[in-house]
């Protein structure tokens, strides 16, 4: 049965596709969101369990632009709280700052190390200039603008863990969004001197809400069916059917019936990798093969609620190492104490890996069991404090900047451009490294559109 509720149909409730309908339904627009979640917020959602609350890694909230932070104010009735970071990193043993202050490392690293990665610094600049036509591997990006030796020593281990591929084969765009600095010189101004705007990777201080980031997603359902809009949760869409130039209805089931919903409008926020293959009729072998050319990284969160008062003094930990499984490690404590239970702590453990590799498919003990084993091995935690744990799936997590990948996602982009109805959104929706304070200024300015434009 083919119904039509709802003049605009939003696919997927994180928070793009939260943004975009928040300020659609408020201003009176009718419509229907569709997520297969049975909660609201995507990769920015919170889960509670006895009593604790866990980021799914933890999301800070950072933006130059005053109107987003104030935006996100608005929404959640309150001021955020306002966090200093102190973040490190494993590195042969030995914690350093993180992101790196290559300068500022320097008396630490000892005189002769320090000569070593600055001369090999130097080397790198002077040859930037016959190679930047050529600046498309990560590799190159981070070699030609911190030198070989920060490159081995900082930058190689992380990004080829986070990715899951040499660093040779990932895209130059890996590190301009991620590390947010063109070279080590510009590192040394902004880090030591800490003068002009810190690009994000950077900022010592960032917003977060009291009781977890989820609150936000929470605060945007509300908004939203208060508002003109109602929100299926637990609901996949199945198939986008289309006809010539348009799409017509998307097909959703909720577990028990199926149900085609049809509209004049349809804004997508879930992978653009899905949504090609969802269409019906089927499309281009061609546009089928970029989009199995493009690939999400998956994570697996280990959430340990702990018997001890605290465990770290850092927003995170990152673990480079390969022999070390997980990535990263945070504290929600340090975030905010309304997370935990007085007197008590948790932690939440991230492994990437490949969706349906062995990680993946490992079973939930075997990965504890390991997590909580190795921690007590780094002397991060004493495995005896550990009285519950609990694991979440993430697929579609991160966007891997594979090399080429911006030839396959042109060609999606293409394809998907004739339908006129159909609006992209999100990071996960238009393949792109973005965090959350973009996805929800994209949001607004999408609403924006749909409500003002031509
Ligand atoms: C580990 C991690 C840490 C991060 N940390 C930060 C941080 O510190 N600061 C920051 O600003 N950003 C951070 N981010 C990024 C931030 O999470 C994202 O920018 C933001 O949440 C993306 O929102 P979105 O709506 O674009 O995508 P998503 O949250 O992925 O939303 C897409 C939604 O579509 C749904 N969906 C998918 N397929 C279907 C289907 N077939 N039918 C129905 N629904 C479907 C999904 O369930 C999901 O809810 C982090 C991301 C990760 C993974």
């Amino acid at each position: 049965m083919k119904i039509k509720q709802n003049p605009i149909v939003v696919l997927g409730a994180g928070l793009g596709g939260l943004t975009v309908a928040s300020e659609l339904a408020e201003n009176g627009r009718a419509l229907t969101i569709v997520e297969s979640n049975p909660c609201v917020g995507g990769l920015a959602r919170s889960v509670g369990k006895n009593g604790f609350t866990f980021d799914l890694g933890g999301h800070r909230l950072y933006s130059n632009k005053k109107w987003v932070i104030s935006k996100v104010e608005d929404i959640l009735g309150h001021e955020l709280r306002l966090v200093r970071r102190k973040s490190r990193i494993l590195l042969a043993g030995k914690y350093w700052d993180y992101p790196p202050r290559p300068l500022s490392a320097i008396p630490s690293l000892g005189f002769r190390e320090g000569m070593k990665i600055l001369t090999s610094y130097v080397s790198s600049a002077a040859r930037l200039n016959h190679a930047s036509q050529n600046n498309a591997s990560f590799e190159h990006w981070a070699v030609s603008r911190f030198g070989s030796r920060m490159y081995e020593s900082f930058f190689r281990p992380y990004t080829e863990k986070a990715c899951g591929l040499p660093c040779s084969e990932i895209s130059a765009e890996w590190g301009m969004g991620r590390v947010g600095i063109r070279n080590l010189l510009e590192a040394a101004r902004k880090a030591v001197l800490k003068r002009g705007n810190l690009p994000r990777t950077y900022a010592s201080q960032f917003y977060y809400p009291e009781k977890g980031i989820g609150t936000i997603a929470t605060k945007m359902a509300q908004r939203i069916t208060q508002g003109n809009g109602r929100i299926l949760l637990g609901c996949e869409v199945e198939e986008v059917r289309w006809d010539q130039e348009a799409i017509e209805s998307v097909l959703i089931n909720n577990g028990s019936s199926r149900v085609e919903l049809a509209a004049d409008q349809f804004i997508s926020t879930i992978p653009i990798t899905s949504l090609v293959s969802l269409m019906r009729p089927g499309i281009t072998p061609a546009v089928l093969e970029a989009a199995a050319n493009l690939k999400y990284r998956a994570l697996v969160c280990i959430l340990l609620i702990v018997n001890a008062e605290s465990v770290t003094n850092d927003s995170w930990i990152y673990f480079p190492d390969k022999d070390i499984i997980f990535a990263r490690v945070h504290e929600p404590k340090n975030w905010s104490e309304k997370l935990v239970e007085k007197g008590k702590t948790s932690l939440c453990v991230e492994i990437l890996c490949d969706q349906d590799d062995g990680i993946w498919r490992a079973t939930n003990e075997l990965l504890t069991e390991k997590v909580i084993s190795l921690l007590s091995r780094l002397q991060i935690l004493n495995e005896d404090k550990v009285t519950f744990s609990f694991v979440e799936r993430i697929p579609n997590a991160y966007p891997v900047f594979k090399l080429g990948h911006q030839n396959h996602l042109a060609k999606l982009l293409d394809y998907l451009s004739r339908f006129k109805n159909l609006h992209l959104l999100g990071r996960t929706g238009m393949f792109k490294y973005w965090s959350m304070d973009q996805v929800i200024e994209e949001g607004v300015l999408k609403a924006q559109d749909l409500m003002y434009g031509d």
